[in-house]
């Protein structure tokens, strides 16, 4: 029987489906620590972080995702013994631990290079004072194991991973929320928490209400289940409203929320209301995600490449008056003005608004992705390490993108999924006189009586250059539907 052992959580702010957890409970401890570091890898830059050179980078979390993962501390503090240490991880998880007399440390393995590389520099640190830091896996549909390839074997393509994973691999049940030995909260951590986050902004009027943790986020999951998911998939690409989208994402991606424990929601909403094409819908957009992470798991280093996984020598530009324009929202491309000013603002945008957005940051202003990647990263209340740079990847033509070379046009992308323009008249007051279709895209007169800005670049000439710069560094656009061939050097 262990005496005192301690949970490292990270982006597993939780107690329900916690593997980490559930085995360091196995070994029988007479108390359960928890413990989270307010540094790197999440919070801040330190010795082992990709810190990307993008121009006026000052703060690693927005104060939106700050506020979200103070509020999920916060209600794990007020129902276990949490500590909040400071620093580098591998230099105050075992200082600590070894001052508490830790026999143990337990967590969740993760599998990007920054993640791996603190995990690895604690565990060798651990290991001076004779504690293991015991890794599970947690946090995705599938364990490793489950998966019907090895890792390095992974589909070069969303679609065959998918059809791979359905066919042969169920998801899991999740595992329940232990009940735990009776151990009184730490005081002095819920004081911290509380006064950080009297500091903070209050979520802006705008956003949606993103409120951290476990028990607002399996409330929220439950009541989305009751109604908005059955009209997910026609639905998903607008821009705005409560339930359009499922808005999990921050849940998720702090971990407040487990992926199998969403996916038995789901089974249980298809059980007692319909299955449907959205629910389904929704499963599929859970694929995405797992997907990313397994994609980050192989790719290592790459992932974060200017040439990505396929190793293009593109010349991505490294211009910070159009990078400002675009963060700003002040390209003259409404609806990507709209998105842009809308993250800035709320530290969210939706899925078609960042497709919309990478795009042009890759295609028109073609600029280089990892700026786009990790402005993002600073910006995003759900930023996670796979989702958001396996998305520039692919968004940028050098992840896993069948067709390489994929453009959205932002006007009729505007017309499409913001048909009467209030999206836009939502985040460029400039605009708010104008109706549709009048609002997607002003006469040059009218931007300059209302004060706003003409387009950055033009842009059909913008996207011909970027074409022809691409396909000239692939060699060859590929013929007909034949996909291209995508790692050549493979
Ligand atoms: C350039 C770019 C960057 C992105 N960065 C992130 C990020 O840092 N964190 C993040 O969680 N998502 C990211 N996404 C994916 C997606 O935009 C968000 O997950 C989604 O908009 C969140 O809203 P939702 O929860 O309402 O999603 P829903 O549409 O309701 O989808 C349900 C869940 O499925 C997952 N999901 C949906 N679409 C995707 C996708 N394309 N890739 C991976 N998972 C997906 C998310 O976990 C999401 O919560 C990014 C997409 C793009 C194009």
């Amino acid at each position: 029987m262990a005496d005192r052992v301690a949970i490292w959580l990270l982006n597993d702010l939780r107690l329900h489906d916690h593997p980490a957890l559930q085995a360091a409970l196995k070994a029988q401890p007479q108390r359960i620590e928890f413990v989270y570091i307010w540094g790197p890898p999440v919070i801040s830059w330190g010795k082992y972080s990709y810190i990307p050179d993008f121009p006026g980078v000052e703060r690693r979390i927005s104060l939106a995702r700050e506020r979200f993962v103070l509020e999920s501390l916060l209600d794990l503090a007020r129902r276990v013994p949490l500590t909040i240490l400071h620093g580098e991880p591998d230099e105050a998880l075992p200082a600590w631990a070894a001052a508490q007399g830790i026999s143990a440390i337990y967590a969740h393995k993760e599998w990007a290079v920054e993640e791996q590389a603190y995990q690895q520099a604690v565990e060798a640190a651990l290991r001076q004072h004779n504690i293991p830091l015991l890794l599970y896996e947690g946090n995705a549909l599938y364990e490793s194991a489950q998966l019907p390839f090895p890792i390095e074997a992974l589909p070069l393509l969303f679609t065959r991973f998918r059809q791979l994973v359905e066919r042969t691999v169920q998801v899991k049940a999740p595992l329940p929320e232990p009940s735990l030995p009776s151990q009184p909260p730490n005081s002095e951590t819920i004081k911290w928490i509380e006064e950080r986050l009297a500091q903070l902004p209050p979520l802006h009027e705008k956003s949606f209400p993103f409120q951290g943790g476990e028990k607002a986020g399996q409330q929220w999951v439950k009541k989305y289940f009751t109604h908005g998911v059955f009209t997910y998939k026609e639905t998903r690409n607008s821009f705005y409203g409560e339930t359009f989208s499922s808005h999990f994402s921050p849940w998720l991606a702090v971990g407040c929320l487990s992926p199998r424990w969403v996916y038995a929601q789901l089974r249980e909403a298809e059980k007692a209301v319909r299955a449907n094409d959205s629910t389904y819908w929704l499963f599929f957009e859970l694929l995405w995600r797992e997907y990313f992470r397994w994609l980050g798991a192989r790719w290592g280093r790459r992932f974060f490449a200017a040439g990505g996984l396929r190793k293009l020598n593109l010349p991505w530009r490294r211009d910070e008056t159009l990078f400002r324009a675009w963060v700003e929202g002040q390209t003259g491309y409404p609806i990507v003005d709209a998105a842009m000013r809308e993250l800035k603002t709320t530290g969210w945008t939706s899925n078609r608004a960042r497709q919309i957005v990478a795009s042009f940051f890759t295609k028109n202003l073609f600029l280089d992705w990892r700026w786009g990647a990790a402005y993002f990263e600073t910006q995003l209340i759900d930023y996670d390490v796979y989702s958001n740079w396996g998305n520039w990847l692919y968004q940028a033509g050098v992840g896993t993108d069948g067709r390489g070379f994929r453009w959205f046009d932002p006007v009729r992308q505007a017309k499409l999924y913001d048909t009467d323009g209030s999206y836009i008249r939502l985040w460029i007051p400039e605009l708010r006189s104008l109706s549709a279709p009048r609002v997607y895209m002003p006469e040059p007169p009218l931007r300059r009586s209302l004060s706003y800005p003409m387009p950055v670049v033009d842009w059909q000439q913008s996207l011909a250059y970027a074409k022809d710069t691409y396909w000239r560094a692939v060699k060859g656009e590929p013929k007909g539907n034949q996909l291209l061939k995508l790692f050549q050097d493979e």
